[in-house]
């Protein structure tokens, strides 16, 4: 995964689910579907919290990561620093609208199931 061949070389990356936290402002719609105006350019929320390319970090240093292709099958990619962080910018925006999606979908499950529990009859 990029953000594992990242993490390599910027160690103060936290990980993936602390990391889209901190590039939304907040547990809404908007924050996660790019439409913020204050957290959309996830670059610029990366920058200026001192995790995008920094003075130390060397962009042509060599990024290896794995991935899988088209075939299921596990390939180890070797790129440079500053063209994962760019490819990983467009991958954390999809990430942020998944991870909506996903827990959206557990709480929706999660009140039908509270409601089914309490009022039984409902559902019969
Ligand atoms: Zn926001």
């Amino acid at each position: 995964m990029l953000l594992d061949g990242i993490r390599k070389l910027k160690p103060q990356m936290p990980a993936a689910e602390e990391l889209i936290k901190q590039v939304a402002c907040a547990w809404n719609y908007s924050c996660y579907f790019g439409e913020c105006d204050s957290c959309s350019d996830v670059k610029q929320v990366l920058t200026e919290k001192g995790l995008y390319l920094t003075d130390d970090d060397s962009t042509a240093a060599a990024c290896k990561y794995q991935q899988w292709n088209r075939d299921s099958v596990k390939t180890e990619i070797t790129s440079t620093l500053h063209d994962t962080m760019s490819e990983f910018v467009e991958q954390l925006n999809a990430m942020k609208c998944h991870v909506y999606i996903a827990k959206t979908d557990t709480l929706a499950q999660a009140e039908f199931r509270q409601q089914r529990s309490s009022n039984p009859r409902r559902f019969l």
